[in-house]
């Protein structure tokens, strides 16, 4: 069996969230990668790739020209994966359409060749499924798998044709935040901010010093989110990115449902609230009932 993995590139490296897909894929036996555009020096590197498949010059991974080039080189391999990231999730489930097969997301445990453990109800049950697809598509939760190295492979690379022009979808433009934190998804540490914090300033003089000191990746609940105070990217929970750091710092938030689905997988959660009763408390390993506008400072200052 042969598995075949979606890769992302970014500056020059291949996404840490790739590598966990990748390091999911060898249970199934070789494992191919698809790069598209840049980065094939990185890919090659890799560690337990078979083979790249490289499509130079195609930088912007448009879900319908991507969809159906990986579904015309599929019937090479007996699973298709990726992580379960923005690109993931808009491209896979239309190659699983064009299969005629069944996608299956956010895949944590990898069981057998054809069985997965996958969470459902915002991660309140897992559900174990048996697919009898001849080939599987899967997007996978990174934080579940130990990612594979960078280096130390020298894959071959084949280079293949761009994919012919498709007219429904166009790229315009990006707009990236920039920043020197580590990715959210892979971070060791989170802080994140809540509607408590009260304003976008606020995250910058009360949350930063505080990830500056522990290298930790900043992010926030959905109603901060929505109020303004940080952007979406930064959204963990639900609707947001799934984390589980080894130590996630939840800030003036409260910790609903929603939220909890992002982090609850966290290794060691701290919670600093001005409220016992927040139902973030029921989750928190270590709690502080304190005004986070006293607490952060002061904790900046002890690091
Ligand atoms: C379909 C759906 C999907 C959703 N997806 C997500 C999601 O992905 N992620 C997400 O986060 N939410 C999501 N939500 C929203 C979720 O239900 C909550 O509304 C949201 O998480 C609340 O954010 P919060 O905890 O920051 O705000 P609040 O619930 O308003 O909590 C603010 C907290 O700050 C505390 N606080 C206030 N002042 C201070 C102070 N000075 N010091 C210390 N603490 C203070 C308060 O005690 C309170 O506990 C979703 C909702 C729906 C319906």
């Amino acid at each position: 069996m042969t598995a075949l993995v979606l890769i992302e590139i970014e500056q020059g490296q291949v996404r840490q969230a790739s590598r966990s897909a990748i390091a999911a894929a060898s249970h199934f036996g070789d494992v191919d990668v698809l790069l598209f555009g840049e980065g094939v020096d990185a890919a090659s590197a890799l560690s337990g790739v078979r083979k790249v498949l490289h499509v130079p010059a195609a930088p912007h991974l448009l879900a319908e020209p991507t969809a159906a080039f990986i579904a015309q080189h599929a019937e090479a391999y007996s699973h298709i994966l990726s992580p379960a990231s923005a690109t993931g999730k808009n491209v896979l489930p239309r190659v699983a359409g064009l299969l005629d097969v069944q996608p299956l997301t956010d895949v944590i445990e990898i069981k057998g060749d054809d069985t997965f453990v996958r969470p459902i109800y915002a991660g309140n049950a897992l559900v174990t499924v048996q697919s009898a697809d001849r080939i599987k598509v899967l997007t996978i939760r990174s934080s579940n798998f130990d990612p594979v190295d960078a280096t130390g492979g020298s894959a071959a690379v084949e280079v293949l044709d761009l994919p012919a022009e498709d007219e429904k979808s166009r790229f315009v433009r990006v707009e990236l935040s920039n920043s020197d934190r580590p990715e959210l998804e892979v971070a060791r540490v989170i802080i994140s901010g809540g509607k408590g914090v009260k304003d976008a300033r606020n995250f910058e003089t009360l949350l930063a010093p505080v990830a500056d000191k522990l290298d930790a990746a900043i992010g926030a609940s959905r109603a901060a989110v929505d109020a303004g105070f940080a952007p979406n990217e930064m959204q963990v929970g639900q609707t947001g990115k799934i984390v589980a750091p080894e130590l996630y710092i939840a800030v003036g938030l409260s910790g609903a449902l929603q939220h909890l689905a992002g982090m609850k997988d966290s290794r060691t959660i701290v919670a600093i609230n001005i409220d016992p009763d927040a139902p973030i408390f029921k989750v928190a390993d270590y709690g502080l009932v304190g005004d986070l506008f006293e607490v952060m400072p002061e904790l900046a200052k002890a690091l």
